[in-house]
């Protein structure tokens, strides 16, 4: 077995997956490629960090992570508010039986008709910008109802460690720190209910100081800010940046370092906060282990030196793992021959697509059981930023079934 980042089930050297084999897998979904999401996974994933979490802390999911619409409901129920960045997103959101004050939406450049819909079903709006506040004031208005509004801020802080910077600056997203003051004072009471403020710094974290040392200046804004303009805020949330392990020189992000920080910075907050709810936001952190992609090898081939695995699925279904969204350099997801899980004699292989580009990666330069066609490569920790982060209309190959087991 090559590096992996975590140990996943395997039974009579196949890789199990929801307590079915991959040609089970295969067989239930009518066809390979596929997503399979693993249900229990999942619930004992958000439970085990429940555990550890401040108990002040509500957890939300982030949605666009992974908005497969039973997986939303299934963590509907497990978790206390959900984070959406679309109309679509936030009617899947309302759909999953989550009461609308406990749905946030964020983004920039809303519409009028998603901003109508927030205020009616009473979905909290992150605001972005001065204008979108004058603009849901005004739809308010319109309405005769009172939005309930957010400030998603852009904070003024930099991130220090690890030679990071992923706040400060010039950003499209959130009110800058310092027109704060100035824009809250447009805020019109009779149409905008004032809950507080949002403020994301990053995703995919894995060092636990940086990641405390972010939350720290988190709450430490949040604070002045509502002192600046002379009231308590009803929610902050903190935003989310819990990062998973996904290459052999990750380490596991530790939770438990975090959870205690966070509980010390929230006993440290002011007296009068007591009553503030506070979130939490995360998305991959949540999906991301429970979700395998699923191919099968069509085509073995030697050009020149290599050997290449040819699969029926790969950058089209899994932009990710390709190395094409958003990495600089890329470095291969743990991946397994799933009906072939170890064997003695390994190759040395490079798994590809059936796409005409040469983007089209499912991993390079692994070491792996020796293959037949029709075999089936499996790509852990593929349950966020999956299908739906995925250019599946790209040479027009078909779109990815999946499953939630
Ligand atoms: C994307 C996003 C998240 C989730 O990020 P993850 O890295 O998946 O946890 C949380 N909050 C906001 C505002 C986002 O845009």
């Amino acid at each position: 077995m090559n590096h992996l980042t975590f140990s996943p089930d395997v039974d009579d050297n196949q890789l199990i997956i929801a307590g079915k084999t991959a040609k089970e897998i295969a067989v239930i979904a009518g066809s390979t490629p596929c997503y399979v999401y693993d249900r229990k996974f999942i619930i004992e994933r958000i439970f085990a960090l429940k555990q550890q979490l401040p108990e002040r802390l509500h957890l939300h999911y982030a949605m666009k992570a992974n908005p497969m619409p039973a997986l939303v409901t299934h963590i509907a129920g497990l978790v206390d508010g959900l984070d959406v960045a679309s109309h679509k997103e936030m009617l899947l959101a309302l759909a999953s039986g989550m009461e609308a004050r406990k749905i946030s939406i964020a983004g920039p450049g809303k519409s009028n008709t998603q901003l109508t819909a927030a205020i009616t079903a009473g979905v909290v709006i992150n605001i972005e910008s001065a204008n979108e506040l004058l603009n849901v004031q005004q739809l308010a208005q319109q309405l005769s109802k009172r939005a309930h509004v957010a400030f998603r801020i852009n904070p003024d802080f930099e991130v220090k460690g690890a030679g990071m910077k992923m706040t400060g600056g010039a950003k499209p997203f959130g009110i800058d720190a310092e027109t704060f003051k100035e824009t809250f004072s447009l805020l019109d009471a009779n149409y905008c209910h004032f809950v507080g403020f949002h403020i994301f710094c990053g995703s995919q974290l894995l060092a636990a100081p940086v990641l405390v040392d972010i939350y720290r200046q988190v709450f430490a804004l949040a604070v002045k800010l509502a002192e600046d303009v002379g009231v308590v805020p009803e929610q902050i949330n903190i935003g989310g940046g819990f990062g998973v392990p996904y290459f052999p020189q990750d380490k596991a992000l530790d939770v438990a370092y975090v959870c205690q920080h966070l509980a010390q910075l929230i006993d440290d907050l002011p007296q009068c906060y007591q009553e503030v709810e506070l979130h939490l936001e995360l998305g991959r952190y949540l999906v991301a282990h429970a979700g395998t992609y699923l191919c099968q090898i069509r085509d073995i081939k030697h050009s020149r030196e290599q050997e290449f695995w040819v699969c029926n699925g790969g950058m089209h279904h899994h932009l990710s793992n390709s190395g094409n969204f958003g990495q600089v350099i890329r470095r291969n997801y743990p991946v397994l021959l799933a009906n072939k899980v170890a064997a003695e004699q390994q190759v040395q292989v490079n798994i590809v697509g059936p796409l005409c580009t040469p983007l089209d990666i499912v991993a390079n330069n692994v070491a792996l059981p020796q293959a037949q066609v029709g075999d089936y490569v499996a790509v852990l920790m593929s349950g966020a930023y999956g299908a739906t982060a995925s250019p599946q209309q790209f040479l027009s190959q078909g779109e990815v079934v999946e499953l939630l087991l």
